[in-house]
């Protein structure tokens, strides 16, 4: 097994490790207290093809394997959680489902667009009383002649007040469960679309979550994404893949709480000699190590599989399970050894735990990704 990363991997890592040294790191703070990320940040990403890996050049990509797109995510994620979650929805949950399901002419229409940073494009899954149940969402398609005709409610949708796009998900059916839930792309100016950002979040303060209301929306047919009623194939197959990319995104959060934690230990004094030299900071420093590396492998792991065109759903869930409770706990010990300095926002490590803690959430909880490890194991769907 070869874990090193080859040349043109390595580049990628070092051309994101600059880019988020130039263009993230000076404005972190400043966002988080903004509550939002300068939008110019978009265009960026795109010019520097961090929101092409692994499309089609055809389609404005730069291509590029899932190994390298983790690498990119990793790094931006340890720069900013906010960024890296824009990117993770916008190419990750949008553009690359659009490559894998859209029509020939879905794809010329949108994919240039993301890719470029033109457009933000926006995944629109959860409603306020369907969550973890996504199958049993309740927002209606109904076919009137060449177009449907969409009414409900959309909530905590990243890059939702952004979006020039939505993938929004909608029962056009009355088969039972998910079998009647389609997937409609829709642009975020349609008449009767409308967005409010939610503001006062724990963490990924600089994202524009939003809920999406929808009254009388009305899209041609051809905004279907593949057949009607496999919406929620669509929607399961987008995780699959997102949740590595959150579990890339965790393991920068960790990868971030140890360079803080190791730089400040090796600075502070207290007993008359550098915290780093107390054998209980060393246990800290050295449980976040281990949870960098083996967040790092089991999600290294699922981008090998991608690339080689292995099954990966399961390993998916759980490298996303172990890495972001991995990063909760490693973002918590680097907070610990700061001490009262790391509860205050002059230093990184609060945000680090703030930005950790919906990862646990989001794209599955932890709970829901036991319960997709467990019918893996057992043949039984528990959920
Ligand atoms: P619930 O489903 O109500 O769960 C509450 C608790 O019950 C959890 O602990 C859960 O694990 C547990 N639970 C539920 N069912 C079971 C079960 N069968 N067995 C055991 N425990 C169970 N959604 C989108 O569609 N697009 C986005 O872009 C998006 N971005 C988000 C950004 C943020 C900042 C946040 C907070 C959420 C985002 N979400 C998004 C929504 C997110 O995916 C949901 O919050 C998540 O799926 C959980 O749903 P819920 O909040 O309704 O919790």
């Amino acid at each position: 097994m070869n874990l090193g990363l080859s040349e043109e991997q390595a580049a990628v890592r070092q051309l994101a490790r600059d880019f988020v040294e130039r263009e993230i790191a000076p404005h972190v703070v400043a966002w988080d207290r903004a509550e939002e990320v300068d939008r110019g940040i978009v265009k960026k990403l795109g010019d520097v093809g961090f929101l092409g890996l692994t499309i089609d050049e055809e389609y404005g990509g730069s291509g590029g394997d899932h190994l390298a797109y983790c690498l990119v995510t990793e790094e931006l994620g340890r720069g900013d959680s906010s960024v890296r979650g824009i990117v993770s929805v916008s190419l990750g949950l949008v553009a690359k489902t659009i490559a894998a399901w859209g029509s020939e002419e879905q794809k010329r229409r949108w994919l240039p667009g993301l890719t470029a940073g033109e457009y933000v494009g926006c995944f629109g899954l959860t409603e306020p009383g369907t969550g973890s149940d996504a199958g049993s969402l309740t927002t209606r398609a109904v076919r009137d002649g060449d177009e449907y005709v969409l009414n409900g409610t959309k909530m905590f949708i990243t890059n939702g007040t952004w979006a020039d796009v939505v993938l929004l998900f909608a029962r056009s059916t009355d088969a039972p469960g998910h079998k009647g839930v389609s997937a409609f792309l829709i642009p975020a100016d349609t008449p009767g679309l409308t967005r409010r950002t939610l503001h006062g979040k724990l963490g990924l303060r600089g994202q524009a979550t939003a809920e999406l209301v929808l009254q009388d929306v009305r899209v041609p047919a051809s905004a279907l994404v593949g057949a009607e009623g496999k919406g929620f194939n669509v929607a399961m197959s987008a995780l699959a893949k997102g949740r590595m990319s959150v579990a890339a995104g965790c393991v920068g959060i960790a990868q971030a709480a140890l360079d803080a934690a190791v730089a400040y230990a090796g600075e502070r004094e207290q007993f008359g000699t550098p915290i780093a030299h107390h054998q209980l900071v060393q246990e800290l420093l050295s449980d976040i190590a281990v949870d960098v590396d083996a967040a790092r492998l089991l999600t290294w792991r699922v981008a090998d599989l991608i690339d080689r065109g292995e099954p990966f759903a399961v390993e998916s869930s759980k490298a996303k399970l172990f890495a972001s409770e991995a990063a909760v706990r490693a973002a918590n010990n680097a907070l610990q050894v700061f001490g009262g300095y790391g509860y205050i926002d002059e230093y990184p490590v609060g945000k680090l735990l703030r930005d950790a803690r919906v990862m646990t959430l989001y794209e599955g909880t932890s709970q829901i990704q036991k319960l997709l490890i467990g019918r893996a194991l057992t043949g039984v769907s528990a959920f």
